[in-house]
Parts: structure tokens; sequence; C-alpha cells
């Protein structure tokens, strides 16, 4: 499985880094498989970086295969939603966006994507009006509405399938509202979905 992330999808957290605010296409980026932490594993920092921040996303898991997926049918391709975290190291980044060069080293490393379980999309009634929230030792650092995304899921899942053939299980991490953040050993990071509690893990 792949896990495509998308980068300035929510506008307030494009402007809180300086960064435009995209209109035409979204920022894709790729974290491999070895990212993953799940079940609520602790989230070990890095020493490679005095600047791991938090970005709470939702997530879609996509169920079937599919290459150049009209925007119309992109919804029958994801079947599950959750919560995950793409930790990105900023200060590897912000040398990298200097210099014009990929993201990997800042975004791909093992364990920067935490996710939670997956719930069926069936269970909400509106999937752009979805509340979800991260708190960091009890206090609530980020909160967004998908009814701020730039880029609807149907509209991602239709440009990624341009590019690339989505599978059954690939996970789509599909942007972060502001509040991004520094985090550090000793942090509990708590991340909500609506009123469920979806993540609940330590950076040790
Ligand atoms: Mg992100």
């Amino acid at each position: 499985m792949k896990i495509i992330a998308i980068g300035r999808n929510y506008a307030e957290h494009a402007k809180e880094l300086n960064n435009p605010v995209p209109t035409a296409a979204p920022v894709i980026f790729m974290k491999p498989d070895t990212a993953l932490l799940k079940d609520n594993k602790p989230f070990y920092h890095p020493d490679f970086s005095e600047d791991i921040h938090h970005e709470i996303e939702i997530v879609l898991k996509v169920c079937k295969e599919g290459k150049h997926i009209n925007e119309k049918f992109a919804a029958d391709y994801f079947d599950e939603i959750g919560l995950g975290v793409d930790f990105t190291a900023r200060d590897i980044q912000a040398k990298h966006k200097e210099k014009g060069l990929p993201w990997e080293l800042a975004k791909a490393f093992d364990g920067s994507a935490p996710i939670s379980d997956f719930l069926p999309k069936s269970q909400f009634a509106d999937l752009y009006d979805l509340n979800f929230k991260l708190d960091v030792n009890g206090q609530t650092r980020q909160a967004g509405t998908t009814k701020d995304l730039l880029f609807k899921f149907e509209f991602i899942i239709a440009f990624v399938s341009k590019y690339i053939t989505l599978k059954k299980g690939d996970l789509i991490f599909t942007g972060t509202p502001q509040g991004v953040a520094k985090v550090a050993v000793g942090d509990r990071l708590e991340g909500y979905l609506e009123d469920q509690k979806m993540l609940d893990f330590y950076v040790k």
C-alpha cells in the first residue's frame, strides 16, 4: 500500500506557513508504508530534527483500484475515513523548500504517519461538515472543519488517479487545518473526529 498526502488544502494553514494558497491543483507528496504507526503506539521523536510538527488530518481509505477516475464517480473509491497525523520535520522541510528540493526527508520518515482505526463513511451525514481536532496535553491545538477544504475528496481522488493508480488499501491524507506546532518528548496527542476520540498516543 501507499500513502498519498495533500499539502495546503486549508487556506489558513497555507497562510500560517507563508505559503501560497493553491487554486488549480493541490500539492501532492507520498509517504512509504514504513511511516505508518497504528494502535496508538508511541511516536519516537527522531534525533535528526529539532522541530517536528503535528498536522492532524482526515484520512481516506481507498476501497478499489482505479486510474483516471472521473470526479463524478470518485466517491465510490473510498468507503472509510479515519484520522491521522502527518508528522513533519519543519526544519528539514524549510531547508529543502529553500533549495526547491523534494520533501521526503521531512515527511516520509519512520513513524511519521500515525493513523486511527477507520469508520464507514456512511456513518457520517455530510462529509463536508465534519469537525476534527487535535489536543496536545489536554489543550486544543488544531480544530478544523471539512467545510474549509480547498480541494474536496472526490477532486483529490480524480486528480491523483490521473497520475498514480490507486489501489485498495491505499491511504490519502487530505491536509491539515491551521495551528500546526512543535511536539516535544512527553506530549500526549489526542485526535477527535466529531465527538469520537480516534487517536491517543504519546511522543517518546
Ligand atoms: Mg499535511
